[in-house]
């Protein structure tokens, strides 16, 4: 589709951040007429790159008379759906993809395992790409995770494996994702904040399956009520992976503490480099995603060679990851649990007194979820920042507590004198990061820098 778009007029690409100036760059490779714009400002020298290779890159403001007159509208992924320029083109009839439309459509002979669900989706994705090249195989992962695919359509030597990340949004505005592999981990509330109900969350998530048909493989979660129902009816080859179901395709044996492929025994929990039971859950959909992705897959020597990448798989940055060891304190920075659901899983796999840090900009989902993990496992909530009178007002009474405002330094201050040695501190927030730092990255970097600071 969008290469007939190309032809009949200007595209307008919206944001200008690292995935927007892929695009711009992929469509003049392909000889469209291209407007790329920020709301925001963006540096000289991005403006200059794109000017050079005859772009009318622009930043500061959007001209919404031009964008509702283009072919098309590229958006980038943090461009929420009510800016401007996206209510501009609804109005004037402008299709709207995203990115990654315009990659795939530039990607044909790729092999794409997609991934997406509320989460785990970037461990899974990096998973599985490293399981692919523990195969010998070329294999890259993109997407949500990092790597905008436009910039890996724009390579020379495009790679022949690609697991690809995709948020809700995305999918949104990529109506023709159609992967050899789709993979669905799980469905919970999320982003709240930015869909008016969790219906057309979940409605966004399902844009997964649009194209499938009878020869459709997928890989989904069989101990999630909510993916189980939603696609069961969807045509396809379904293989599923559960913590529980001895009848998954992937899932536990009758050896407590070890795990199936296909009926017979590949890993025991010790295999798996990292922390917490939701991570085995995360392992046992990408190995079983790249097994059923080509047959090749499937042989013993293969099998091996997927549990050897999953021993030396290491855990992402701000997932989950131990930062360091201080006076017998470990120093965990989960900071990408942005949610609820994903916060609860990291307070569940903690096994020391742990002291849980806990704050943000609020994303409307109730903190009283987090009561059970929080009952066995914390010595000690500190709750900070915008969402922290809510913190409170959830969880006081229930589970020792101190509300801070929305200094960091006074929050990590606060754990250090809290924590006993043999404990722990965990920053796995349940909320964005935007009240008091750029993205997560930047509010798991400020953990680190504190934490080894001293
Ligand atoms: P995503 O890309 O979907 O945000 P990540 O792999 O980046 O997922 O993990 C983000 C956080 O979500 C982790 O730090 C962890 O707390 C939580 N998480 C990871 N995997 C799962 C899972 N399978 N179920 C629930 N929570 C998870």
């Amino acid at each position: 589709m969008i290469r007939e778009l190309i032809l009949r007029g200007e595209v307008a690409v919206i944001g200008l951040g690292r995935s927007g100036q892929a695009v711009s760059q992929l469509l003049r490779h392909a000889g469209a007429r291209v407007y790329a714009s920020d709301a925001a400002d963006a540096d000289a020298g991005t403006l200059t790159k794109l000017a050079g290779i005859g772009v009318d890159a622009k930043a500061k403001g959007h001209d919404l008379a031009r964008i509702g007159a283009a072919a098309a509208v590229v958006v980038s992924p943090g461009v929420p759906p009510d800016a401007p320029p996206l209510v501009i083109a609804r109005e004037h009839g402008v299709p709207i993809v995203s990115e990654i439309e315009v990659a795939l459509a530039f990607l044909p002979a790729a092999k794409v395992i997609a991934v997406t669900g509320t989460n785990g989706k970037s461990t899974i994705t990096a998973m599985i790409a490293h399981l692919l090249r523990s195969l010998g195989v070329d294999a890259i992962a993109a997407g949500n995770i990092g790597t905008p695919l436009s910039e890996i359509a724009l390579k020379v030597n495009l790679p022949a494996w690609i697991a690809l990340e995709l948020s809700s949004f995305q999918l949104h505005d990529t109506p023709s994702i159609d992967p050899l592999v789709g993979v669905l981990s799980n469905l919970e509330p999320d982003h709240l904040d930015r869909y008016e109900s969790l219906e057309a969350y979940y409605a966004d998530k399902m844009l997964l399956f649009a194209n499938a048909t009878d020869g459709s493989v997928w890989v989904t979660n069989a101990d999630d009520a909510e993916v189980e129902r939603r696609s069961e009816n969807v045509p396809g080859n379904h293989q599923r992976f559960s913590m529980r179901d001895v009848k998954a395709d992937a899932g536990p044996s009758v050896t407590p503490g070890a795990w199936r492929l296909f009926g017979s025994e590949f890993i025991t929990t010790a295999d798996v480099p990292l922390l917490g039971a939701h991570n085995i859950a995360n392992t046992l959909a990408a190995a079983l995603s790249v097994a059923v992705a080509d047959s090749a897959h499937r042989t013993p020597g293969a099998r091996a060679r997927i549990v050897e990448g999953i021993r030396s798989f290491k855990a992402l940055p701000h997932r989950l990851e131990v930062i360091a060891e201080v006076d017998g304190v470990l120093w965990i920075d989960d900071s990408k649990a942005t949610n609820v659901s994903s916060a609860r899983v990291a307070i569940e796999a903690m096994t020391r007194p742990t002291v849980v840090l806990l704050g943000g900009k609020h994303k409307n989902e109730p903190y009283t979820a987090l009561l059970g993990g929080l009952s066995a496992h914390a010595s000690l909530v500190v709750a900070y920042g915008e969402a922290a009178p809510l913190i409170e007002a959830d969880l006081a009474g229930y589970v020792p507590l101190v509300r801070l405002g929305s200094s960091f330094h006074d929050v990590i201050a606060c754990a250090r004198a809290a924590a006993r040695p043999g404990g722990a501190v965990l920053l796995s927030p349940a909320c964005s990061s935007y009240d008091m730092f750029t993205n997560y990255e930047m509010r798991g970097d400020a953990f680190r820098r504190l934490v080894t600071m001293r």
